[in-house]
């Protein structure tokens, strides 16, 4: 049979493997590879979504009771609230709202995966720049990258998929540093498991009302526990917002995230209880893990790193073996979610067997 022809595909599209996303978990396996709240939907949560618009129904473009109330809850106007289906929407939205072919996308790497693709897709070019020893961001490197054609600076902390947090003082140093016209987002997707006192945090700080070039992003997707309902929302400044309000998909939010995101706010207290008891586990993990002599990085998030290096591949097999699903980065490590308190024994019982002194 010969090839039909097909449309013509931008190359630099054409070169990426379309998005695949980890494996699926058996019935017997711990999903440890998406970094998802391990916890079942609280009762109030599942009741919120028996009572959202008839599903015939388009949902309110503007999400206006969730940024109406997270605007309460921060203390800001709601035009200084952005909500979109999922914190990743955001970005893709604020960085095709600000950089376009030539400009300059900066962000640590190893970090978030996703980042990679959004100066592509926006045919700007991302720069990559080393994180420091520890893992940690190398701030003063990433202020030193920028250039004239600079337009995103993306901060995240803690740092998907290794762990550790930006300091308050080290954030405030960057920010002096950056030019005023360039967007620095802030990624804070794991906020809520921080317990370290001297980390950053861009909403109690308020970072983004001295500097209007910070947009500071969360999401419901992980210590809130609605990943399956895509929800995320930025805080920042309202004229910035409304590129990523221009730019964005109308009517992405359904109806449904909307309301469960305010019944999860409802519960705040109830959900803070859960994040006490992942943190509680991570501390248990990376303390069992470099107990056996893995030299694994601090992480203040919902995940742990163990730096497999050039044995990942092995060392990831033997997890799946073992009915643990994690995330392989191949030649560097292995990024596992905090899960259920019964997989952490088997965690570490697995990591034991690898471990190389
Ligand atoms: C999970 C994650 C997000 C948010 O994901 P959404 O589900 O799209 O809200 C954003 N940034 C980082 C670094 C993440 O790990």
């Amino acid at each position: 049979m010969t090839e039909p022809i097909l449309p013509r595909i931008r190359p630099e599209i054409a070169a990426l493997p379309p998005y695949r996303q980890g494996k699926q978990a058996g019935a017997n396996a711990f999903k440890l590879s998406s970094n998802e709240n391990p916890f079942e939907p609280l009762p109030s949560v599942l009741e919120a979504l028996t009572h959202t618009t008839p599903i015939n129904r388009y949902p309110d473009a503007t999400a206006g009771a969730l940024r109406a109330r997270l605007g309460e809850k921060f203390g800001v106007d709601a035009d200084a609230v952005h909500v979109a289906s999922g914190s990743v929407s955001i970005l893709h939205q604020l960085v095709l709202g600000t950089s376009s072919v030539g400009d300059e996308v900066i962000y640590a790497w190893r970090s978030f995966e996703a980042y990679p693709s959004l100066p592509l897709v926006a045919g700007a070019t991302g720069i990559q720049v080393p994180l420091a020893p520890g893992a940690r961001h190398d701030l003063d490197a990433m202020a030193d990258a920028v250039t004239d054609r600079t337009r995103v600076i993306i901060v995240c902390t803690p740092n998907n998929p290794i762990g550790p947090i930006v300091t308050s003082a080290e954030f405030a140093a960057f920010v002096e540093r950056v030019p005023q016209d360039v967007l620095i987002i802030l990624d804070e997707a794991y906020a809520e498991f921080v317990t370290a006192p001297d980390a950053v945090d861009g909403l109690a700080e308020r970072v983004f009302e001295k500097h209007p070039n910070v947009v500071v992003l969360r999401t419901f997707s992980k210590a809130f526990g609605l990943a399956g309902l895509r929800v995320g929302y930025a805080i920042g400044h309202p004229r910035v917002l409304d590129a990523a309000r221009t730019t964005g998909i109308p009517l992405s939010v359904t109806s449904a995230a909307e309301r469960a995101a305010i019944a999860s706010l409802d519960a705040e207290a109830e959900l803070r209880e859960r994040v006490s008891v992942i943190v509680e586990r991570r501390t248990r993990l990376i303390a069992g893990l470099r107990a056996q002599g893995w030299d694994v990085p601090d992480s203040q998030a919902n995940f742990v790193w163990l730096p497999s290096g050039e044995r990942t591949d092995e060392v990831a097999a033997a997890f799946d073996a073992a009915d643990l699903i994690v995330r392989p980065f191949s030649g560097d490590g292995i990024r596992i979610s905090v899960g259920e308190e019964e997989s952490l024994d088997k965690v570490l019982a697995v990591a034991a067997a690898q471990v190389r002194a």
